[in-house]
């Protein structure tokens, strides 16, 4: 059977287990509403984000949209509706317990510039705002025709206000008009979003449980946050609203678990399978199926991200290792990573077809990294076994958890844990510090990277990154002197090893072209030019002639990179100082990426 008619034939059957609503008609009623309501849908953006240095996965449906509320139109109009994959590995702690998973689906709605709020200013722009939104939110839930949930289960959390923002009781007036009773009034770590950095767009938050389960979020963009710490009020107002699908099936079957509805129902089944009983540890089997499915859908992205000890393939690393670790604890003997990967394709696949196209590659990953990883893991534990943790100091832990993760493969958290298995008592936060500087030592990353970004996977920038992004500048300038001022960046992916950019163009280049190109760039190494930047306004940026592709993601103030007076670009950087740093550039592939645009991967030798 292909992946679809298993995916039809696998609907039918749960039909048979009195399922009230399966994941897949939840995407679709969501997008039905919201389409009746004047919206467009879009399709979900990749997990990995494009031209975002700040992040390693897209965590959230308004991520990739950040642009647009941040000013910049976007093409299909100001009301939006989607779903999206999301990876947080800042839940990974949580998974096991009822509702977290680093994988999941947000079901999203944008009403993009509210046309007017009680706050004052109007704008042009056509979106909605807390009365519009939160009736929506209200009536997709409740309303017979779609979700129909008990009103009486329903209850919200508001912003309670703090010094400088006001409390938000236009939303508490709007739920009480509803019939809401119950309303929670909560502090801004709960219920005020945003900025993203240190200023910029933010705003206050309205959460809804459903029997105590938070299920959906409309957060209401409406101020904009000053470098000296004031507030003033936003000129774009956006409403950017997230509902967790498998919550959502979730409480819509009345069940407790997100564990106990499909897709992650049949992969728990599978675990148990494996392990030839019933009686695994919620956790364990509950680690072992989001983890394998959020790999899964790493490996199965479009974006080629392997397992390796850097980045987002770190990421990914850990997330099989602690998988297969688990699946150890309950005495799983057999290679299996790659059983849990080939079942996740045969159901998943009807909604996202990428995992059929990538099935091989994703197999073939899996059943690599399984491999490296058991060899390594037993010779690990013996050595383990060997070491008086009790008797080292602090800074001699952190070198020796470095050790581990580098010559034997154990994550992080994997050496904590084998502390912990033995009854050793340590500091957590102290040894994951030594690990880190031991970690930039060794891997040359750059410092201002690494701090604060740990948590969430692990640095973004080593040297090698670092060199490969300023070359990426110098290569798109190299482009549009050759081929002419239409090239545009239309995405750039870097690894430790290449560069990859996809730029607007759309004939392949000759041999000539690419030689020149190359030339050019390995003419401007040679030069020897600083690489300078500089603070100023968008408006300046743009005088000025810089380059931007999603400029407004910055904010009002962005940063410009100059390379000489050869490349000039808006960019958040980090670069190197000069460009004899690079050595030698390389063109190694110039291929069609998609309709007018090429892509080119490059590298510096
Ligand atoms: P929580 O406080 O439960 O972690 P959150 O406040 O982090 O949730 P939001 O960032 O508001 O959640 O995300 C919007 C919606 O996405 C949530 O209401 C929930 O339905 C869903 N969601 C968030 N995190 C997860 C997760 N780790 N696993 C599954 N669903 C999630
Ligand atoms: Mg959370």
């Amino acid at each position: 059977m292909r992946g679809t008619e298993k995916n039809q034939a696998f609907k039918s059957l749960i039909f048979c287990y009195n399922y009230i609503m399966t994941s897949s008609e939840i995407r679709q009623k969501f997008i039905k509403f919201f389409e009746s309501k004047g919206h467009r849908a879009i399709p979900s953006a990749s997990l990995i984000p494009e031209n975002d240095p700040t992040v390693l996965f897209t965590t959230a449906g308004m991520h990739p949209l950040v642009p647009y509320l941040l000013g910049e139109k976007h093409p299909a109009g100001d009301k939006l509706v989607n779903v999206q994959k999301c990876i947080r590995t800042s839940d990974i702690d949580d998974v096991g317990d009822d509702v977290h998973l680093t994988f999941f689906e947000m079901l999203g709605n944008w009403g993009l510039g509210s046309p007017a709020s009680t706050r004052g200013d109007e704008s042009t722009r056509g979106g909605y705002w807390k009365k519009e939104a939160i009736e929506m939110s209200w009536e997709f839930l409740t309303s017979k025709e779609w979700l129909e949930l008990d009103k009486k289960k329903i209850s919200v959390s508001i912003f309670k206000g703090e010094e400088g923002i006001p409390r938000d009781d236009e939303s508490a007036e709007i739920w009480k008009s509803l019939g809401i009773k119950e309303i929670k009034f909560l502090s801004k770590k709960e219920n005020f979003w945003g900025p993203a950095g240190q200023i910029g767009p933010c705003g206050p938050c309205t959460e809804m449980f459903y029997d105590g389960i938070e299920i959906w979020n409309d957060v209401f963009m409406e101020y904009n946050k000053k470098e000296d710490g004031t507030y003033e009020p936003l000129k774009q107002k956006n409403v950017d609203t997230g509902m967790g699908v498998e919550r959502t099936v979730a409480v819509l079957n009345n069940k407790k678990s997100v564990f106990d509805i499909e897709p992650l129902k049949s992969i728990v089944d599978k675990v148990r399978m494996l392990c030839g009983t019933s009686h695994v540890p919620h956790k364990a089997e509950r680690i072992i199926a989001d983890h394998l499915r959020a790999a899964t859908f790493i490996l199965g992205d479009e974006k080629g991200i392997v397992p390796s000890n850097v980045e987002r393939g770190y990421v990914l690393r850990r997330l099989i290792r602690r998988a297969i670790r688990y699946g150890k604890k309950i005495h799983i003997e057999k290679p299996f990573t790659h059983e849990i990967s080939k079942l996740v394709i045969e159901l998943m696949s009807g909604d996202y077809p990428e995992l059929e196209k990538n099935k091989d590659f994703v197999i073939e990953q899996m059943v690599q990294e399984e491999e490296r990883f058991g060899k390594t893991l037993e010779k690990g534990l013996k050595e383990f076994e060997k070491i008086p943790f009790d008797k080292k100091s602090l800074s001699e832990m952190g070198k020796l958890a470095f050790y581990f993760f580098s010559t034997l493969g154990f994550p992080l958290e994997m050496f904590f844990e084998e502390l912990k298995n033995r009854n050793i008592k340590y500091d957590e936060k102290g040894i994951s510090k030594g690990f880190q500087n031991e970690f930039e030592v060794h891997q040359e990353l750059s410092r201002t990277a690494t701090v604060g970004k740990f948590k969430s996977g692990l640095a973004d920038h080593s040297k090698q990154v670092t060199k490969l992004h300023t070359a990426t500048h110098l290569l798109l300038a190299g482009l549009r002197q050759v081929l002419g001022e239409h090239v545009f960046q239309k995405g750039s992916n870097i690894t430790a090893e290449r560069l990859r950019l996809d730029f607007s163009h759309s004939e392949k280049m000759t041999p000539e072209q690419i030689k020149k190109v190359e030339d050019l760039v390995n003419k401007q190494i040679k030069k020897d030019l600083l690489v300078s930047s500089s603070e100023m306004s968008l408006e300046e940026a743009k005088k000025i002639g810089a380059m931007g592709v999603f400029e407004s993601k910055y904010g009002d103030r962005v940063k410009v990179y100059s390379v000489g007076n050869f490349s000039c670009e808006i960019c958040g950087g980090p670069h190197i100082k000069s460009t004899k740093e690079l050595g030698h550039f390389k063109i190694l592939k110039e291929e069609a990426s998609s309709a007018g645009v090429r892509r080119i991967k490059a590298v510096l030798e």
